[in-house]
């Protein structure tokens, strides 16, 4: 059933200015229109920034454990509406419900993380040089902060960005994706129902360009945290930088498997189907090169190959489900692009690099789960994020060469080895350059109260998740004070 969605700015639910409309249609299903939504433009912005701004004094005074009630109430109601949600997600997103449902759930767990935290905003107590004088630091919150994220997860990214702005007292304006904005909807209906004032959360559908833009370049917006392409990440930190905002830069990944040939190989075969083709490929996470020691490749990618076939593809919804469609038909013809591109530069292909179709098939954007052999450093198809169900297999030598491959790409998010050998795993653990690397683990799969992010181009150095993201989302204030009633100099010679 097709729904009219609205913006809520400034307490209200609204059209936008423009009073234009756009479709989110079911990726799985071209019959199953999600909904219209309002195409903001920069006026809606201002509005939006407007109403935060007129609630940041308020809402900084709130204490932070008040807070933190009314993230656990959002907390509380998502769990009541946990499956709502997992079908709405899974129709506009197209995943299957497992995953929907699990992305929901990290929703909630951070929603509660942020309950504990908010009582933990502490700052320090630092000794001073001079007697009589008590030093400390306090934790202010920034003012008003823009939310921009992508479709992949559309709650669990929104609530790593939204509750931990909140809950350190600023108010927000939040643009969510185009193909995703049902969720981010009813994600503010959950935050509005918990208590959070009508004016501190503001969201604004509409495109990138235009609504995603203007957030990033106003002036009243101090804090810019954004999740997506490295291609607009970059653009984001150039005009936000000319502001001196703080922007914190989720980017792209090309996440690599390393199998030695000591490793429990059906554990590691798990662990590449799940993390290769879970969500169709479209995770930030999402392993995208597999590193195969040449003592275990030839019977372990025949192997791998027998099990990519028998993935069942469908609609999300159906439980028979393993892989959904990928996010849209620009998403779907530029995997194939790439496919192209790795049979043009002498890649094997194994299997799949093709849409599939046949029956329900037809009404959506599925792909067949890919396979490439023969893949080197280099190749487009071993550097470049495709963001799709595209797995490209390296043979390597030694763990040397293992690790020097899966460093070899511009972008350093998630990594894995699979390996029995504890030296083994420590010097991977040493010696690869990504953010996260999962011991004997597939790439995919964050605990909202670990530290998330990427070196290297795929972010700026900020992380999301545990108190990361309450750093982020703070200053620091350096407070002194004297108690002895002179005037004690400091930065002047006195010992
Ligand atoms: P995009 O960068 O295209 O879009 C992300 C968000 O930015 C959307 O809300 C989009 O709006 C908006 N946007 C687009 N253009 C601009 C602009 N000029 N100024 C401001 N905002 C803009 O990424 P995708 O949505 O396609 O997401 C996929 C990408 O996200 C992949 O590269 C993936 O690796 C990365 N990602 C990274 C994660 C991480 O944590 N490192 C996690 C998940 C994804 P609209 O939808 O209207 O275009």
């Amino acid at each position: 059933m097709s729904k009219d969605f609205q913006n809520f700015i400034d307490g209200q639910w609204c059209d936008s200015a423009s009073g234009e409309r756009f479709d989110n249609i079911n990726p799985a299903d071209s019959d199953d229109k999600v909904g219209t939504f309002p195409v903001s433009d920069p006026t809606d912005v201002s509005r939006a920034v407007a109403s935060a701004a007129s609630a940041f004094d308020h809402w900084r005074k709130v204490p932070p454990p008040e807070r933190g009630d009314i993230m656990k109430r959002a907390g509380d109601i998502m769990t009541a509406r946990k499956e709502e949600l997992s079908i709405l997600e899974t129709r506009e997103m197209g995943k299957v419900l497992d995953e929907t449902r699990g992305d929901v759930q990290e929703g909630i767990d951070t929603a509660y993380f942020a309950f504990g935290q908010s009582s933990r905003l502490s700052g320090k107590t630092i000794p001073s040089e001079m007697p009589n004088k008590f030093n400390m630091t306090t934790h202010m919150p920034i003012g008003v902060v823009g939310v921009i994220t992508p479709w992949n997860f559309p709650l669990a990214i929104p609530t790593w960005k939204i509750f931990p702005a909140l809950t350190s007292g600023n108010t927000v304006v939040f643009k969510p994706a185009s193909d995703t904005p049902a969720t981010a909807t009813l994600f503010v209906e959950i935050l509005l129902e918990a208590g959070v004032p009508e004016t501190a959360i503001n969201l604004v559908h509409g495109p990138g360009s235009s609504v995603g833009r203007a957030i990033v370049e106003h002036p009243d917006i101090r804090a810019i945290s954004f999740t997506g392409s490295s291609a607009v990440g970059k653009n984001i930190n150039s005009t936000a930088g000319a502001q001196l905002k703080r922007v914190s830069l989720e980017l792209g990944g090309k996440n690599a498997q390393i199998v030695m040939d000591d490793a429990d190989l059906e554990l590691a075969l798990e662990g590449v189907l799940w993390g290769a083709f879970g969500t169709t490929g479209q995770r930030c996470t999402a392993t995208s090169r597999l590193i195969l020691h040449e003592n275990i490749h030839d019977e372990f990618l025949a192997e791998l190959k027998i099990q990519a076939q028998a993935l069942r593809l469908g609609n999300g919804l159906d439980p028979d489900s393993q892989v959904g469609p990928v996010i849209n038909a620009t998403a779907r013809d530029t995997i194939h692009g790439y496919v192209e591109v790795g049979i043009g530069e002498g890649a094997l292909l194994e299997t799949g690099g093709e849409a599939a179709s046949g029956g329900a098939l037809d009404k959506g954007f599925f792909y067949k789960p890919t396979l490439f052999s023969g893949v080197t450093p280099g190749m487009r198809i071993h550097d470049e994020e495709i963001f799709g169900p595209v797995l490209s297999v390296i043979k390597s030598t030694s763990l040397g060469e293992s690790i020097d491959i899966l460093n070899a790409t511009e972008y350093g998010l998630s990594s894995a080895i699979y390996t029995r050998d504890i030296n083994a795993a420590f010097t991977a653990m040493r010696d690869i350059q990504a953010g996260i690397t999962y011991i004997n683990g597939p790439t995919i799969g964050a605990e909202c109260h670990m530290p998330f992010g990427g070196v290297k181009n795929t972010g700026n150095g900020h992380r999301e998740g545990g108190d990361g993201a309450y750093e982020f989302f703070t200053e620091t204030k350096t407070i002194y004070v004297d108690f002895s009633g002179t005037l004690q100099r400091a930065q002047i010679d006195n010992r």
